[in-house]
């Protein structure tokens, strides 16, 4: 593709695009209050930013986890990529996910294959000079959104002035709360901050709670027919993701859609959710399942198994791809992610009515990373 034919960019897909090269690094971004959820308590957020290049053109996909992710994506899958024909996705894909065997696909590693893979559908849509969501197929011209962070450390103030942020500022007509506080140990407490939350939102707006994981089945479903009483419509990862049995118990218990897979890293794992029959919503997460390549498959065995999709977290990550799904219910506008992604990329507007706009032209994702402004946190240790 070096050489374009006929019209500026009309003829960038006839000819091969060879990746030159790949380059990852990891960014610590302190969080701008103390945050918790049930089961952890955390101060920083680190985000891992991936830039693949070919013929003049830069792709970008990122995740967040550990900064080791990095070096992993340079050290050994940055060689599956440098020299393919960068549209081939899936071949390339395919490459990553081999040199990930010995080594370990689930975690960390799929975190890296996401956010190479990402990086990877960015680039192919800027070298055919047509927005992501369109190369994907749109199903929808904007996202709809949920607000997210509503964390168990936050006081009324913090949690009133978040709630008003959502719904006044951007439109949004569901808000999400954690609940579980201490692995459960703080019932009274969690269903007081829920009613908290419906008098400052109104009845209008849905009420979501996500406990991580932190109450015992039992704990669960006594605290589900509480929820029911306040309308909460969605009740995420009651018990732990793991606990399949415990969450089909704890759904027989209350009217909220019952919720998880956020921490999903492959095609099986998903397919063993659907097949459990214990979910009302499948969560699914770009930037660790294994990228867009695996998004794609993930999105259709939740359809065939008549579920929806959530994503979870990384909004503007999630943008494009998600429009493409025709299963997706809503996106995580996700407190953490948002604030980081809005001051470390340019092209990414505010929510409208709730819902993310796609940029009708743009090519590629439409954001462009602002690697000065992310520099002060870069990573000890994880630079190259
Ligand atoms: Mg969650």
């Amino acid at each position: 593709m070096s050489t374009p034919q006929g019209p500026a960019g009309r003829g960038r897909n006839t000819r091969q695009a060879l990746v030159e090269t790949v380059q990852a690094h990891a960014y610590t971004i302190p969080t701008d209050a103390p945050e918790a959820d049930g089961t952890m308590a955390w101060d920083h957020t680190t985000l891992v930013v991936v830039q693949v290049t070919a013929d003049g053109l830069v792709g970008t996909g990122w995740t967040y986890g550990s900064p080791v992710i990095a070096p992993l994506v340079r050290q050994t899958l940055a060689s599956c990529v440098v020299g393919q024909d960068a549209v081939n996705t899936t071949s390339i894909w395919t490459a990553m996910v081999r040199s990930l065997r010995n080594i370990g696909r689930p975690g960390i590693g799929s975190m890296a294959l996401s956010a190479v893979d990402c990086a990877l559908w960015d680039l192919k849509a800027r070298l055919l000079d047509i927005p992501l969501h369109r190369l994907l197929g749109s199903a929808r011209n904007t996202v709809p959104l949920y607000g997210s962070g509503g964390f168990t450390t936050y006081d009324h103030d913090q949690l009133e002035a978040q709630l008003r942020g959502w719904v006044d500022d951007d439109g949004m007509r569901a808000v999400k709360i954690k609940i579980g506080k201490s692995w459960g140990h703080h019932l009274d407490r969690d269903l007081a901050r829920v009613r908290e939350t419906r008098s400052i939102v109104g009845d209008d707006v849905q009420v979501f709670v996500d406990a991580n994981g932190g109450y015992t089945v039992g704990q669960a479903i006594r605290i589900a027919k509480q929820l029911d009483a306040l309308d909460v419509r969605w009740f995420e990862e009651p018990v732990s993701s793991d606990n399949l049995a415990g969450l089909g118990a704890v759904r027989q218990h209350t009217t909220a859609d019952l919720t998880a897979g956020e921490y999903g890293d492959s095609l099986n794992y998903y397919h063993r959710l659907c097949q459990a029959d214990v979910l009302d919503c499948l969560q699914v997460d770009v930037t660790r399942c294994g990228g867009i390549t695996e998004l794609l498959r993930i999105t259709a065995v939740a359809a065939a198994a008549q579920l929806d999709v959530s994503a979870h977290c990384a909004p503007y990550q999630h943008a494009a791809p998600m429009a493409a799904i025709p299963n997706l219910r809503h996106l995580e506008y996700f407190h953490d992610h948002t604030r980081i992604e809005r001051l470390f990329f340019d092209g990414t507007a505010p929510p409208t009515h709730g819902e993310l706009p796609l940029h009708p032209t743009s090519p590629g994702n439409g954001f462009t990373f602002k690697p000065e402004t992310a520099q002060p946190f870069l990573t000890a240790g994880a630079a190259a």
